[in-house]
């Protein structure tokens, strides 16, 4: 069970003795005293700190939607971080409480029990923690490499996610606060690659990193600038390129100035779908309208085309959206734009929890007549359309991309 205690104006720590001295914590310029706290004496020592972090700007109204952070978990490291005083100072209401790994903070992992809570549990709760192991895997698919990311976790509650199958299910963002060193693996890692020698399907000239793997980089640019340092990162390494997908339109990262060397994917699936299963996310007509202006501002925009849910009707609102991309994108945007389209897997432990909070996104996600076990490359076991299913689809899709937009590349399907 989450803790019984509800955060109230103004900085309250829980354990912070053991982290550090509180007046290193909070900003004298992070807002007035509340009610609560006023008259009282600041807690710690003032002092002056090299690495302050600025006063927080007001939240945009879409930061305000997601995120209303009340209680930050939080490693000791991860805490006195120069990030961690970041997100602290951004979030300066919430309440601290110290964990000992971001793994395991006991209400909130491996706990379906908080479904009930599952949305406020996003929007409320932060998690930080020392990403330990700095590996990049080889891909592929939508990139070549896998980069460890900068966070984990997501504000959003897509039903069909896969990240908090892995999580625990209750998944709120941990943000990884130790991005100077996530970034100094990743410049040793391209520059071990050298020159890619070949063109493939993720880029031609380019090695292409997902830095977003288990998360939305454009969510986390609210919380802290982890992503705009993988921006500023990748610009001055020619031979490589940034890519995440995303389903939220965060106008914030039109002025961080990436020079071409970060892709979007904004994501995309029919609207009727997309009200049942984006849970939180931006409209998909939204993400469609930001594409001419990330082009504008540096990014190269390609699109997911994921999940394609299979369900009565499918056919023609692909096609209609497919239109819709025609009708409305600039000529800019189509010229380079490519796709990738990924079919809907799905999980039984998953089906089992959005049952308890979301039923009807099951009656499209859950089709056992239409789906069967597939074992995916992490050892789990999910479900995913039918051979014989699956197949003609993706070659109905394809022949609704060729019909609707010839204009749009694409990249692979499966
Ligand atoms: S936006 Fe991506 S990471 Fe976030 S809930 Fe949806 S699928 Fe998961």
């Amino acid at each position: 069970m989450p803790p019984s205690h509800r955060a109230g104006p103004g900085p309250r720590l829980s354990r912070q003795e053991s982290l550090f001295p509180l007046g290193d914590l909070y900003p004298e310029t992070a807002g007035d005293p509340s009610p609560e706290t006023a008259g009282e004496p600041t807690p710690g020592p003032a002092r002056t700190r090299p690495d302050r972090a600025p006063a927080p700007a007001a939240p945009s109204p879409e930061a305000a939607r997601l995120l209303d952070v009340r209680e930050i978990h939080a490693e000791p490291a991860a805490a006195a971080s120069p990030r961690g005083r970041q997100i602290l100072a951004r979030f300066p209401h919430a309440r601290l409480i110290e964990v000992d790994s971001h793994w395991r903070v006991p209400h909130l992992h491996g706990n379906e029990g908080n479904v009930e809570r599952w949305v406020r549990v996003k929007t409320e709760t932060l998690v930080l923690g020392v990403r330990k192991t700095l590996t990049t895997r080889p891909n592929g698919r939508s990139a070549d490499w896998i980069a460890p990311g900068a966070s984990n976790g997501c504000a959003m509650a897509c039903a069909y996610c896969y990240v908090p199958r892995r999580k625990g299910y209750a998944n709120p963002i941990t943000v990884f606060t130790n991005i100077d060193a996530i970034i100094a693996h990743l410049g040793r890692h391209v520059a071990g690659q050298g020159v890619k020698p070949e063109p493939n399907q993720c880029d031609p000239s380019a090695w292409v990193y997902d830095v977003g793997e288990n998360g939305d980089c454009s969510v986390d640019a609210l919380i802290c600038d982890n992503t705009a340092d993988l921006i500023r990162a990748f610009r001055s390494w020619p031979t490589a390129k940034a890519s995440f997908a995303t389903k939220f339109v965060n106008r914030d990262l039109l002025g961080l100035d990436p020079r071409g060397r970060t892709r979007v994917r904004f994501s995309v699936m029919p609207p009727r779908d997309s009200r049942m299963l984006d849970i939180r996310c931006s409209p998909v007509a939204e993400r469609i309208a930001a594409a001419g202006d990330f082009l504008e501002a540096g990014y190269e925009v390609h699109f997911n085309l994921s999940p394609v849910v299979l369900r009565p009707g499918w056919e023609a609102d692909w096609g209609e959206l497919l239109r819709h991309l025609d009708d409305v994108l600039p000529p800019a945007v189509k010229a380079q734009a490519a796709a990738e389209v990924i079919l809907l897997t799905h999980n039984r432990e998953l089906h089992e929890v959005n049952l308890g909070w979301h039923p009807r996104a099951e009656d499209l996600l859950w089709r056992p007549d239409l789906q069967q076990a597939k074992r995916s490359q992490n050892g789990d076991t999910n479900v995913r359309y039918r051979t014989g299913v699956k197949g003609p689809a993706v070659q109905r899709l394809r022949e609704l991309i060729a019909a609707h937009a010839p204009w749009l590349t694409l990249r692979y399907a499966f």
